[in-house]
């Protein structure tokens, strides 16, 4: 056996362990049949010497990529001071650091009257203590959430989120414009989905209580990268504070430059009164905070403890992640190559009938397919859903060495999270290689585009040119 055989070998067996020892909620080892044992910047190397474009990103939460040498600088420091790493909440320099430059990049308004909460190191965490925080501060237990939402899979996240059934969430139809609830799209769709959400609160026969807060995300990510419309948020914003609701603003996958803007509430300039961060946050580290106005901090020493709120490499890396971010303009950065890749994949959705709609912001992009046959409804979008075309498609970038995860409605929606790092020449090479795993899937039978399912192999195809 030469060294590339017994690799891939070495390879198989460790796939065929996790398939055998791992839990069936697996989700991203399933779809990605990959063992990563080297990265650096968009590049994954694995075990079996293939190279592959991340485009996934640990699912948002490497803005600078991976092992970014600031990060790597910045874990080290921490490493060689002899710091403890573990000291609960308490105050050390690097969480002082940390809050300082995070304070800096938050708006204004919310910087200077704002307190912070760590919470655990994951996202739903700090969309738990989010909850938590209002529903003390207003005394009440409702919760204004949007379909297609996605906050986490802890109970309370997962009752803000679209798929549940909790009495006390109300959900509210958010504007995704290509399958609008109101069959007309665009501004008027929003603003539609607005006056409902104003109609439900100030109808007392509507059934919805006065609730302790709503929460939303800027752009849906795992619903579909659907960003919504910036007068939308600003009506949002405007219909809650008249009524004393506090806001809540998800910025877990939008934050640190990945929108086009530092958060993605900037580009409305709405402010909210809590904004729940994580991913990037923590610079490819666990970290998750919550940063509210001061006058909603009427809960109680200990109301949200917890044993890892304190990880000290985390704050470093996330301190020199932020800092990176803002210092070299990379949320302009982002918003730049969004718009060059958004308008090349939507030549390439002019020549596809089965691209339903291309959208995104910044480097948070999504390709919707559909099925090309079927007719869409009145307001010229809304064909029926591809998943399976999506899965194919998902598979063709895997062989053409391209990470890119699925999301959407009904895991119909390519996304691409690439770093904000990501290189102009990159680019270049991940629109070709998604464009031709598009045409390609597009073309063969619907019945090879079901093949594959759990822990597909990755087809094997021409070593992929990968650029670092
Ligand atoms: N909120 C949003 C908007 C998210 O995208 C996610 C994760 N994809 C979460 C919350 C939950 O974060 P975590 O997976 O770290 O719990």
């Amino acid at each position: 056996m030469d060294t590339a055989e017994a690799a891939e070998f070495a390879q198989d067996g460790i796939l065929r362990r996790q398939s055998l020892r791992e839990s069936a909620a697996r989700t991203y080892a399933r779809s990605l049949p990959i063992v990563p044992v080297r990265a650096r910047g968009l590049t994954i190397e694995g075990a079996d010497g293939q190279r592959y474009l991340d485009c996934l990103s640990g699912a948002g939460s490497l803005a600078l990529g991976h092992n970014h040498p600031v990060v790597l600088e910045a874990i080290r420091a921490v490493l060689d001071s002899g710091a403890p790493l573990q000291v609960l909440d308490l105050a050390t320099p690097v969480k002082d650091a940390f809050v300082s430059e995070l304070f800096r990049t938050l708006p204004r308004e919310l910087a200077d009257r704002g307190r912070v909460q760590f919470c655990g190191p994951a996202g739903a965490d700090a969309v738990e203590a989010a909850l938590k925080l209002v529903r003390t501060a207003t005394g009440r237990r409702g919760l204004l959430s949007f379909s297609g939402a996605y906050h986490g899979m802890t109970e309370g996240a997962l009752e803000a989120s679209g798929g549940a059934q909790d009495v006390r969430v109300v959900r509210l139809p958010y504007p995704y414009n290509y399958r609008c609830p109101f069959g007309i799209g665009g501004e008027r769709g929003a603003e539609l989905s607005a006056r409902w959400t104003a109609s439900l609160l100030d109808d007392p026969k509507s059934g919805v209580q006065p609730p302790a807060g709503m929460i939303l995300e800027p752009v849906q990510g795992e619903g579909g990268v659907i960003p919504a419309p910036d007068s939308w948020l600003r009506r949002m914003r405007e219909l809650t504070a008249v009524r004393g609701i506090p806001l809540i603003a998800d910025e877990v996958q939008t934050g640190v430059g990945r929108t086009g803007a530092f958060w993605a509430v900037e580009h409305s300039g709405i402010v909210p009164d809590v904004m729940v961060l994580s991913k990037a946050v923590g610079g490819s580290l666990p970290l998750a905070v919550v940063v509210y106005r001061d006058e909603l901090d009427t809960w109680q020493p200990g109301a949200h403890a917890g044993t890892f709120r304190g990880n000290q490499l985390a704050m470093a890396a996330g301190a020199a992640t932020l800092a990176y971010v803002r210092e070299n303009g990379l949320a302009e950065r982002a918003a730049a190559l969004g718009n060059r890749m958004l308008a090349q994949l939507r030549q390439l959705a002019e020549q596809q009938p089965c691209i339903g709609e291309v959208r995104g912001r910044g480097l948070m992009i999504g390709v919707e397919l559909v099925d090309a046959e079927a007719d869409g409804d009145a307001s010229g979008g809304g064909r029926p859903a591809a998943p399976e075309l999506a899965a194919a498609v998902q598979r063709q970038c895997l062989s053409r060495g391209l990470i890119v995860e699925l999301g959407g409605r009904h895991g119909s929606v390519v996304r691409l999270l690439p770093p904000l790092t990501i290189t102009d020449e990159q680019t270049e090479v991940v629109l070709d290689r998604l464009s031709d795993a598009i045409v390609t899937a597009a073309r063969a039978p619907v019945r090879e585009q079901a093949r594959g399912g759990a822990d597909a192999r990755v087809p094997r195809g021409p070593s992929p040119n990968v650029h670092r």
